[in-house]
């Protein structure tokens, strides 16, 4: 169990994050990997085990989670996400104060972990609303097959027979791993999660939280902290993998060639160029205007930027351009940044040294097409906490006069505090170069012409998971650009990855199989209790 009282603050202490591996927790083995403090750069816990037993871990979620769970009615389950949620926000001190270390805010903590059991609530919600006491799912009405109707058809879905591998992300180790978790339990399906071994000691915690509960069926939750090993390459059609990351581990996962002859599911959300468009109505001046620059402001900071949603595209009409960023300009040097733990930070550090040289080398080849306006890497304030220690940057702010002639600014991801401006000349212009992200997460629009929402619903739908309008009407309840809702569909075509997470019961299907039945109307009575 992690030790609170010396984690991060005795400099000789060192993690051992565990793995929970077939009902037993596994330590670090030689083959472990050193993780640092986001903050001071400290090495502060080590994961891995280049010795787990993955087959071990398959069968013991195949035999022994999955018929557990199966037995469970829908209703049943939702109720065993409900507690665990309730569990978990029993205990969320502590995975706040774990947190510090991977650089985010008591603010960003809201999103990371109030969020994720947020998410889990609503999907036990939807689960008693929307899904029946049984242990069959009907998938829309019964179709008349035969003249007569004694011969009909009815579409139903019962839980995959295997275990779903959920390979995270490092910048929400606890939302990140809930919002899969909760449709894949209430499919009554086992889960392994792999969070990503920068900030892995968080969803460590948060699993043990879940486990020690003892809600849980045996074998219905295991963890691998740390790589993976073969795993994956012992899959069945029975299993899936749910995998958030970067475009280019997702491509090398995704095409093993296990993967594919055995057609395994695999759903992806990678890194995605999301935009902003300000809408051609809302000029300086309008409270439209102001609610961009907030908008923006915000997914440039929050989680100093690592956020699949930030916006990373700035596009607002050509003669609004120079306002956009003066405006901008004064809004992001009014972020704080520093250690933090202190209430006074608006924005704390990247997770990782290397994180951070990442965002440079990458902020770096947009500076090859566009002009740095606003932060300085060589020379930015860090309050409470070492710069040179610590993983910190500045908000960096590009503006990219010709953006039709540039293509770094629509395909590198910096997933850090970087966004870049560029014009419009018209609508069809806007739309035409948020679509040049290839398929992104979300897309927003602050506007108050219905006209304008249309015509980009029409032209910019089919290359983004979501759009999100925005306006004076809405602000006062709007749930921001960057947050992916349950309720919601989250995920985007092509380069986001072409998959889709949540959206209510939408998210549950993933893991649950679709059958075509047809038969006589008794059979289908039987089958479907209903
Ligand atoms: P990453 O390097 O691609 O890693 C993602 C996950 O894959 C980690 O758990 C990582 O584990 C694991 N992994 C890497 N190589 C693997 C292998 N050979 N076999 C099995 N697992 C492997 O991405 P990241 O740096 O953690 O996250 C940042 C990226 O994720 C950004 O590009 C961001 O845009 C994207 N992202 C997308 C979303 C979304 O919802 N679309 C959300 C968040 C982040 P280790 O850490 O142990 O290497």
């Amino acid at each position: 169990m992690l030790d609170l009282t010396r984690f991060e603050t005795d400099p000789d202490h060192v993690h051992d994050v565990q793995s929970f591996a077939a009902g037993e927790w596994i330590g670090p083995d030689a083959a472990a990997r050193d993780i640092h403090s986001a903050v001071t750069g400290q090495r502060i816990a080590r994961a891995g085990n280049g010795a787990l037993d993955t087959e071990a871990m398959l069968r013991h979620a195949r035999n022994v989670g999955g018929p557990a769970l199966r037995a469970m009615t829908f209703h049943q389950r939702a109720k065993l996400v409900k507690a665990l949620a309730l569990h978990l926000g029993q205990h969320k001190d502590q995975l706040y104060a774990v947190s510090f270390a991977t650089g985010a805010t008591q603010k960003d903590h809201l999103i990371d972990i109030d969020g994720g059991i947020g998410t889990m609530f609503v999907f036990a919600s939807k689960g008693r609303r929307e899904m029946p006491d049984d242990h069959v799912y009907l998938d829309g009405g019964v179709e008349q097959l035969s003249r007569n109707g004694t011969f009909l058809g009815q579409h139903i879905c019962t839980p995959l027979q295997g275990v779903a591998v959920h390979i995270n992300a490092f910048n929400f180790p606890v939302w990140g791993m809930l919002e899969k978790l909760a449709p894949t339990l209430l499919a009554g399906v086992p889960a392994i999660v792999k969070p990503a071994t920068a900030s892995c000691y968080v969803t460590e915690l948060a699993v043990r939280f879940m486990l020690e509960s003892g809600l849980l069926p045996d074998g219905a939750l295991q963890l691998v902290s740390g790589g993976l090993g073969d795993m994956l390459d012992r899959l069945t059609v029975q299993d899936v993998v749910s995998f958030t990351g970067s475009a280019e581990t997702a491509l090398k996962l995704r095409s093993a060639p296990h993967i594919l002859a055995n057609s395994i599911r695999f759903i992806a959300e990678q890194d995605s160029l999301n935009a902003s468009i300000l809408g051609p109505d809302a000029a300086p001046g309008t409270p439209e205007f102001d609610l961009f620059i907030k908008e923006v402001t915000r997914e440039m900071t929050t989680k100093a930027g690592q956020k699949c949603t930030a916006i990373r595209r700035i596009i607002a009409p050509d003669p609004h351009v120079p306002a956009v960023i003066d405006a901008l300009q004064a809004s992001l040097a009014k972020t704080t940044i520093g250690n933090p733990k202190d209430s006074a930070t608006r924005m704390g550090a990247l997770v990782s040294a290397s994180q951070k040289a990442d965002v440079l080398a990458k902020a770096n080849q947009i500076g090859a097409e566009a002009e740095r306006v606003f932060g300085n890497p060589d020379r930015f304030e860090v309050h409470g906490a070492s710069a040179e220690a610590g993983a910190f940057l500045p908000p960096m702010l590009f503006h990219c006069a010709d953006p039709d002639r540039a293509t770094t600014v629509h395909e590198v991801e910096a997933f850090g505090p970087v966004s870049t401006v560029m014009p419009y000349r018209d609508l069809d212009h806007a739309i035409q170069l948020a679509n040049r992200g290839h398929g992104s997460l979300v897309t927003s629009v602050i506007t108050r012409d219905g006209d304008v929402a249309r015509t980009v619903a029409m032209g910019a739908g089919a290359y983004h998971g979501r759009l999100y309008f925005n306006n004076r009407n809405s602000m006062g309840e709007s749930t921001g650009h960057g947050s992916p809702l349950p309720h919601m569909v989250h995920g985007g075509p092509g380069r986001a990855g072409g998959g889709e997470e949540m959206g209510g019961v939408r998210g549950v299907m993933h893991y649950m199989q679709r059958t075509a039945i047809q038969g006589s109307p008794d059979l289908l009575t039987a089958i479907g209790r209903k």
